[in-house]
């Protein structure tokens, strides 16, 4: 057995997370990781930031939940059923998975990838034990939290959202709760109180991102033009 010393310790690990890190490497688009609890205004926010930012893409989620009644095809989610989705768990074909309010959802990896390399910026909304498995895995992403105003509020907008049924709606005001002590492993928290500055909030973030002269796997200054 190798002995432990703190060189070999290093290299172990060094190598370790070069491994983790190949494919992504490759990549020159930023990954925005967006969480936060159920009913909290994720998706109206999304829907804003994408008008603005045209250029923005949204990974659509793989899920076992039955579609509700506006939601489409490839555009809120891919529904499959459960053996279908344990089948992609088998081939590994998830970024990251997890079962949220009873059930799966996921993000498809070779789409994502794909997008990152062509140097396409990406949004993930997905809860928090995707976003540490993300993280994990590719932890030069961009990791915003959005939480309520208040504890009351959140209940209030989930209640009159009238998506759930009582129990299902019970399930996700327990989840927001441990959803919520999770924020520290982000990088930002946008309060969505008022929408207008919500969204101002995560322009803001998106604007800064973009302008960081060192991205973890890409250096800006390549960019600067030489007469
Ligand atoms: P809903 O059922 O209301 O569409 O989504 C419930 C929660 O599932 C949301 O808070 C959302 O962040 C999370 N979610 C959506 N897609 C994914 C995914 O691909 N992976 C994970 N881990 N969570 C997701």
């Amino acid at each position: 057995m190798a002995k432990y010393n703190q060189n070999n310790c290093n290299d172990i690990f060094i190598n370790a997370t070069q491994n983790i890190m190949h494919e992504q490497k490759e990549g020159r688009g930023l990954l925005f990781v967006v969480s936060g609890p159920s009913g909290v205004g994720k998706g109206t926010l999304r829907e804003k930031l994408f008008k603005y930012f045209k250029d923005l893409t949204y990974s659509v989620s793989v899920t076992t939940r039955a579609p509700r009644k506006d939601e489409k095809e490839g555009e809120d989610y891919y529904f499959v059923s459960k053996s279908v989705f344990e089948q992609m768990i088998k081939e590994d074909n998830f970024v990251e998975w997890a079962i949220v309010h009873d059930e799966y959802k996921g993000t498809p990896r070779q789409l994502l990838l794909k997008r990152l390399r062509m140097g396409l910026d990406v949004i993930l909304e997905i809860d928090v034990q995707g976003a540490a498995q993300v993280k994990n895995k590719m932890p030069e992403g961009i990791f915003i939290f959005i939480a309520p105003p208040s504890w009351k509020d959140l209940e209030y907008r989930l209640r009159n959202r009238k998506t759930e049924k009582k129990e299902a709606l019970e399930k996700r005001l327990t989840d927001a709760k441990t959803e919520i002590q999770c924020v520290d492993n982000y990088d930002y928290l946008v309060i969505n109180d008022d929408i207008n500055i919500a969204l101002k909030q995560l322009e803001s973030i998106v604007i800064a991102e973009r302008c960081k002269i060192n991205v973890k796997n890409l250096n800006r200054k390549e960019y600067i033009k030489h007469d």
